[in-house]
């Protein structure tokens, strides 16, 4: 089909990220190749920053879901996987993530055009693929068992041993990052693997399964179903799987917990968050906005870290909060793929509309809101960056998910309220504190309830950093060793002597 195309699109789009929009709608990826859908269903990929439909790709049905579990089924049992040499995974699994790399920029501008962000942070999200592919591949070659101690008649000895199939559901906030979290390291350790994109950001994830092939990845190791909710609901439904990894909100978190207790499916769930930045008087001020400024606007507040509750010190809050709004003028709203962009729109027309209830919300119950900047022209789905200032503690702005560009400021009188205030939220995913006073750094980071404190930083992810949250932020750990634990099952063998 012929994409329709924004100017700006068609201005910035390589040959190569055209041509991929441009091939016969997306199928279902399924035993090494596309193939046609068992369903006439078939979804739009719109470009968030003109509202525009550019392509189209076919939903994967029930059947399409079973058909993909059954050929990573088979690639499991027979083992053209898990027992190659762990170095033939490491060195595949390398190849991959090359051909990746040379890649890049296309994978970029696909996915700057299909989630509305801009080129600079989809770059950094192919990076970061790249990375953790890299740093799961070594761990095929590098995950150790253990002698266990046992009595002297006997030896006895643990060792790690992959799950079988693993299926990812995703989101469209991060989608390549997120689904190299799970699938590198499913794969390292010799599991099949099966992805559900978000079905508002299918072509990463569906350019990354081709290259899978590409790089001699055995057919059946990595399938993709593209799909909405239903398709999702399938897999946690489908029989043959050991292992769903989640990430997305903490609802449908909960129904992939409760289909999977059917079939006894292993789960780890990365959901909502409404993660503090705390700020006291005593910081190094200017890295502090800078800090509040990556927090906030980064993919304009559509990240589960989105550090949208600002808790400072109530001596420095109009100072602080003057400062936040004039670094604010500063960004530019537009469209994802022109170069001039420092903050895209929102992913979906609905996504806009609900934030922009939230906002409204905030302010009938009394809140003080200030929106900074100009809303670009057209159709695209932008809100522009909000600040929201004077909130009651407990008022649906400073305690639900918004996931757009809203900060709520919060203001405390001692370290005590601070520490209410941040972990005064059902969630607790992120969170971080900016301080020079060592104590109070390991005071406070010691009383917050989050998977991730960071201190004098913020957003600081890497692939040797486990990443996860506690409360109604889920449970289980991505990246770094943690992720080792998840996506392989210890056998103890012991032997009489
Ligand atoms: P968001 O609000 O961020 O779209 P969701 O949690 O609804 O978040 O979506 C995250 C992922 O979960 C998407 O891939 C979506 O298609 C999928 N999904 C939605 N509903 C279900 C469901 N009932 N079962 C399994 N996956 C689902």
């Amino acid at each position: 089909m012929t994409a329709h195309l924004a100017p700006v699109a068609r201005e910035a789009l390589l040959p190569t990220a055209r041509t991929w929009l441009e091939k016969p709608p997306l199928e279902p990826f399924i035993d090494g190749s596309f193939r046609s859908a068992r369903s006439d269903e078939q979804l739009p990929v719109v470009d968030p920053g003109s509202g525009l439909t550019v392509s189209e790709f076919a939903a994967a049905s029930a059947q399409d879901v079973q058909d993909a579990v059954a050929a990573a089924r088979t690639a499991f049992d027979d083992g053209r996987w898990s027992e190659l040499d762990p170095e033939v995974r490491e060195r595949k699994l390398h190849r991959v993530a090359d051909l990746l790399e040379a890649d890049a920029e296309t994978v970029a501008q696909l996915e700057a055009l299909d989630t509305g962000k801009t080129l600079a942070e989809t770059r950094m999200d192919v990076d970061e693929a790249v990375a953790v592919l890299r740093y799961y591949a070594g761990w095929a070659s590098k995950a150790e068992g253990s002698v266990l101690p046992a009595p002297r008649q006997y030896a006895a000895t643990g060792s790690r041993e992959p799950l079988g199939v693993c299926a990812a559901i995703t989101p469209w906030n991060y989608p390549l990052p997120i689904l190299m979290y799970k699938l590198a390291p499913a794969l390292a350790l010799g599991n099949t693997f099966v992805a559900k994109p978000s079905e508002q950001t299918v072509l990463s994830t569906a350019y990354f399964a081709q290259l899978c092939a590409a790089a001699g990845i055995p057919d059946g190791v990595v399938n993709v179903v593209p799909g909405a909710g239903s398709t999702g609901a399938a897999l946690t439904a489908a029989t043959g799987v050991d292992k769903i990894a989640f990430t997305g909100s903490t609802r449908t978190g909960q129904a992939v917990m409760r289909a999977a207790a059917g079939t006894l499916t292993r789960v780890s769930l990365e959901l909502g968050g409404k993660s503090p930045q705390v700020v006291f008087a005593d910081a190094d001020l200017d890295a502090a906005v800078e800090g509040v400024m990556v927090g906030i606007w980064t993919n304009a507040g559509q990240v589960c870290v989105a550090g949208s509750r600002l808790v400072v010190d109530r001596r420095i809050h109009d100072d602080f909060v003057s400062a936040v709004l004039s670094r604010t003028g500063e960004l530019r709203l537009g469209h994802g793929l022109s170069p001039h962009t420092t903050l895209g729109p929102l992913i979906s027309r609905a996504q806009r509309d609900r934030v922009a209830g939230l906002v409204d919300q905030a302010a009938a119950e009394g809140a003080e809101v200030r929106t900074v900047g100009e809303l670009p022209g057209g159709e695209g789905f932008f809100v522009a960056p909000t600040v929201v200032t004077g909130a009651r503690p407990g008022q649906t702005v400073e305690q639900e998910e918004v996931f757009g560009p809203v900060l709520t400021v919060l203001p405390f009188d001692d370290e005590d309220e601070a520490l209410r205030l941040a972990n005064g939220t059902p969630y607790g995913l992120a969170s971080a504190v900016w301080t020079k006073d060592v104590s109070r750094v390991h005071r406070f980071s010691r009383g917050l309830r989050a998977g991730t404190v960071w201190v004098n930083t913020y957003g600081v992810f890497h692939p040797t950093l486990p990443f996860g949250g506690v409360k109604a932020s889920g449970f289980g750990r991505e990246l770094g060793s943690a992720a080792v634990d998840h996506y392989t099952e210890l056998k103890t063998t012991v032997i009489g002597l």
